[in-house]
């Protein structure tokens, strides 16, 4: 560790209690591996069912708590999340290697999320209908849905956690929430000022671990009521799988293979701002990230020439270093994956353009320059998510061809389109078989009080965020009285 820098030691929180682990983890910083971010308990199965215990137990309070006491609970943690954005944005950057003003951005649309939802708290819907039988009165309410287990990625580490807490709490549930191994020092975060945010003991719980042990016992027990997954498409459907005998509630939010269409009309310099925002900021480590660059024959060539032009400009270096662009890879095995899609493509005969090797820096990291491909349809660069600063292009012959290419793909998150014709952006936002659009916007890049999810292998289950979460985190309740 370096002079001056933090480590944190992160314990897991149950039932009210900081606790240490069974054993103990460390994460480590992407842009200097030589500096330990934080030395984190990890949980077994009994430190688990212990947080699954804290969390039943409960309920019966939370659950029955006043839509005013989860407003001021939900509104403090996002005051101080505001308030702290720097620092929390600066461990963000340390130990997850996006660039410091993304991470800084990426706190604050934390803080956000936490004031939508404590206004949420005070708007729980319900409604009041008249019978089809005389002097009978019906009501439909909403109640919680009980223990929800919240398994979240590294990718995001406050906001996702942030957009899957908040509504948890606000309708009244409690919480066991696991973030993911490589970044337990913003999950701690987070837990700690929600650990002061006067809940009752129990109402929030962190656990920390692996998926295999920590998040497959709270996929497996039977007090977990429900399960709001993002990550992978094999763990989320090993989820589903493991749930669907026990009936538990589960929403899924998963990968994507995100298509920016530029057509002739399109104002050039613009799409390849979409482009180069879209693919390759955040490393590319955006399950919204554009990967693939569906481009008109007409403007292929010269959007080609000007996106390498931004590419080689383009500064990767430390996260925490003033005018860095591009961060580094997440972690060794990533930068791994990364470079064997790029060896993929080379053997299944796609074009490289630009990038994809690794580069030094004055500090030991995952580094590695944006890379461009010319591909068709069938390489394994255009179908399969590779989760890194890797885009390709594929060449489009009119708007029909673009179209039937964005939706050539089995995941379904979010498309864009960069055009100037009313008509072509009408259609595509109808016909685009995904959850988002985008008309001149780059792919990544969303308001934080509206739905956020996709289709196919994307996503599973309801809406997140926005009001559309009650959906998930509530469960209906038709009640009928003799007037
Ligand atoms: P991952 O699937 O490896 O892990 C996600 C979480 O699941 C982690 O906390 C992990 O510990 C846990 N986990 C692993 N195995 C488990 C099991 N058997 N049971 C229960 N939990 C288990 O994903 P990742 O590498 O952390 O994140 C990258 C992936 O996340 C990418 O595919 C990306 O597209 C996706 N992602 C999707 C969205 C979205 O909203 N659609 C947003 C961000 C990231």
């Amino acid at each position: 560790m370096k002079q001056g820098e933090i480590r944190h030691q992160p314990r897991h929180l149950i039932n009210g209690r900081w606790v240490i682990g069974a054993t103990t983890g460390v994460s480590t910083n992407p842009s200097d591996t030589r500096e330990v971010v934080a030395e984190f308990a990890r949980a077994d199965r009994n430190q688990t069912e212990q947080a699954i215990a804290a969390a039943a137990d409960a309920l019966p309070q939370w659950s029955l708590s006043t839509p005013q006491r989860r407003a001021d609970a939900l509104d403090q943690v996002g005051s101080e999340l505001l308030a702290r954005k720097e620092e929390l944005g600066a461990l963000l950057a340390r130990e997850e290697g996006k660039t410091l003003p993304e991470a800084i951005a990426e706190v604050a649309r934390a803080g956000n999320i936490f004031k939508f939802f404590a206004g949420e708290a005070l708007r729980i819907p319900g409604e009041t209908m008249a019978s089809v039988r005389p002097g009978v009165q019906v009501d439909i309410t909403r109640e919680p849905v009980g223990v929800v287990a919240i398994i979240a990625p590294w990718n995001f580490p406050f906001a996702i956690p942030a957009w899957k807490i908040a509504p948890a709490l606000a309708y009244g549930n409690t919480v066991v929430f696991k973030p993911a191994e490589l970044v337990p020092a913003c999950g701690w975060a987070l837990a700690e000022i929600l650990s002061r945010c006067g809940l009752p003991a129990g109402t929030f719980n962190l656990i920390m671990g692996s998926g295999r042990e920590v998040g497959q016992t709270l996929v497996e027990h039977p007090r977990v009521n429900a399960i709001s997954f993002t990550g992978s498409v094999p763990t989320g459907r090993r989820i589903l799988t493991a749930t669907a005998a026990r009936q538990a509630k589960v929403q899924l939010e998963m990968g994507g293979k995100n298509p920016l269409v530029v057509l002739a009309d399109a104002d050039l310099d613009q799409a390849v701002d979409c482009a180069l925002q879209g693919s390759y900021f955040s490393t590319g480590q955006r399950c919204t990230a554009s990967s693939r660059l569906i481009v008109d024959a007409p403007v292929h060539d010269e959007f080609v020439a000007r996106l390498t032009r931004r590419l080689e400009s383009l500064k990767v270096g430390h996260a925490m270093t003033r005018g860095t662009e591009m961060g580094p890879v997440v972690d060794g095995a990533q930068l791994e994956q990364n470079q064997s899609y790029m060896a993929i493509a080379a053997h299944e005969g796609a074009q490289h353009v630009w990038g994809g090797e690794l580069v030094e820096r004055e500090t030991p990291g995952h580094y590695m320059n944006p890379a461009l491909w010319l591909a068709e349809p069938h390489h394994r660069i255009a179908r399969e998510e590779i989760f890194g600063p890797i885009a390709c292009v594929l060449r489009a012959d009119g708007y029909e061809h673009a179209l039937s290419l964005a939706n050539d793909t089995p995941f379904g998150l979010c498309a864009g389109i960069c055009t100037t014709s009313l008509k072509y952006a009408m259609h595509f936002r109808r016909h685009a078989q995904v959850g988002m659009t985008m008309v001149n916007l780059p792919t990544a890049g969303v308001d934080f009080h509206v739905p956020f999810g996709g289709r196919k292998d994307s996503s599973h289950g309801s809406r997140e965020q926005g009001r559309y979460a009650a959906e998930f985190y509530t469960t209906v309740k038709t009640g009928y009285m003799l007037a």
